[in-house]
């Protein structure tokens, strides 16, 4: 069998246009979706990341405003400027580009974020809320690897699906999304006695590490479904994902390539969660 590519470029370019649609609705009716996005210090992915989700989101019709402060910001300066956003009105989304330089403690960034602007998913009241099965904003990779299954027809009732990686901003999430869809859930991680053995049984693999090619394409079982999460740079300077891929997709039904699988949904789903809030405010 030869996987069927899930092309994760096209559902992107599909959440980026309903999200434009939405975004001109809400404009006729006054309201104008904002998302604040917020970088300190000068990490070049940082600000590569930073600076294609701004532009994504003004192609889409939501205001992106940016803030940009040195590396050398105190928490205490970073909390105010949070506290600042919670409070604007014309801000739907806050979104604190990790990571934060030493001095800064994340954690505490992130709780000060307003739960009802918190489009990333990551503050505990928008986690408890996932984990009770009561979702509102959901974190944005596997809201989107969510999509890709449903893209490639994968039944997600009953099924064996395994998560490899148990990070709070992907495998958690992951998981629980996974559950809430009836899937019977296993949860790997660097601890996992058989890892071979738990993907082999597996109707659906969500492979989630950071760590190039690690799961060897023999281990796949015949039919399985494969979302490669992973994103890394190889010693010859090539991107690959966590799954060895031509191997994989030889006893796959589909599989995400890396690049243009999972990568392109992230800011997808960012903007499809800023729309989500900026719709609340409007219903108020
Ligand atoms: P992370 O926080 O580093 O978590 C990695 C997870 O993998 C941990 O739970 C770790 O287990 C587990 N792990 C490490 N070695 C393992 C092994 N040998 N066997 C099984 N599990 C192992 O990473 P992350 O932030 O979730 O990101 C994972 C990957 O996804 C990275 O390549 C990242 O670049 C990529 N990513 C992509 C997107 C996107 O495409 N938009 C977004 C986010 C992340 P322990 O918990 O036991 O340490």
């Amino acid at each position: 069998m030869t996987a069927a590519l899930i092309d994760g470029k096209a559902v992107a370019a599909r959440v980026r246009a309903k999200v434009a649609e939405a975004a001109g609705e809400l404009r006729a009716r006054g309201v104008v979706p904002g998302l604040a996005v917020v970088l300190v210090g000068e990490n070049p992915a940082s600000q590569i990341y930073v600076r294609s989700k701004a532009k994504a989101a003004r192609e889409a019709g939501v205001d992106a405003f940016d803030h940009k402060l040195s590396a050398e910001t105190s928490q205490a300066e970073l909390l105010a400027l949070v506290r600042r956003l919670n409070g604007d009105p014309a801000v739907d989304g806050i979104l604190v580009q990790l990571p934060l330089p030493p001095q800064i403690d994340s954690r505490v960034v992130l709780e000060a974020i307003s739960p009802a602007k918190d489009v990333d998913g990551f503050h505990p009241e928008n986690v408890g809320l996932l984990t009770v099965g009561m979702p509102r904003f959901v974190p944005c990779t596997p809201k989107g690897c969510m999509l890709l299954l449903g893209e490639a027809g994968a039944t997600l009732r009953g099924s064996r699906a395994l998560v490899v990686g148990r990070s709070n901003i992907v495998g958690k999430p992951m998981a629980l999304l996974l559950a809430a869809a009836d899937a019977t859930v296993t949860l790997a991680h660097s601890k996992t006695r058989d890892l071979a053995g738990e993907v082999g049984r597996a109707e659906i693999v969500v492979a989630a590490v950071g760590k190039a090619e690690m799961i060897r394409g023999d281990w796949i079982r015949d039919g399985a479904v494969v979302i490669d999460v992973g994103q890394n740079k190889r010693d010859d300077g090539k991107l690959v994902g966590d799954v060895e891929f031509e191997a994989a997709r030889a006893r796959a039904r589909a599989i995400t390539p890396v690049p243009g699988g999972v990568g392109p949904m992230t800011i997808a789903m960012l903007l499809d969660s800023t729309i989500e809030s900026a719709r609340r405010r409007a219903a108020r």
